[in-house]
């Protein structure tokens, strides 16, 4: 029968195996919250996407985006202006022409 060996403790047995990456485990090593390694490169992971759910995101870009929207409705503002007195123009030399 074979018998394994904590991956941190080669002279210790394992005991245990993480339920994450199926590690071999001595009893010092595995951690009975997490049902895993110690070292804590997934013993948190629950716990740390919560914390991502109750942190709600920063407002300035918000504010970022309203003032990018206040520039694109003044541009577009000007660009009307633009083509209209392009179109003036454009209406008025017809008619001088036309005269
Ligand atoms: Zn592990
Ligand atoms: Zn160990």
């Amino acid at each position: 029968m074979e018998t394994f060996h904590c991956v941190n403790h080669p002279d210790r047995a394992a005991v245990y195996q993480c339920r994450q990456c199926g590690k071999a485990l001595c009893e010092e090593c595995y951690d009975p919250a997490t049902l895993g390694c110690r070292d804590g490169m997934h013993a948190v992971t629950p716990r740390v996407n919560n914390t991502f759910q109750t942190i709600q995101p920063p407002p300035p870009p918000k504010q970022d985006s309203g003032g990018m929207i206040a520039w694109k409705i003044i541009v577009s503002i000007l660009a009307v202006i633009g083509g209209a007195t392009v179109l003036f123009l454009a209406i008025c030399g017809a008619m001088i022409f036309s005269y």
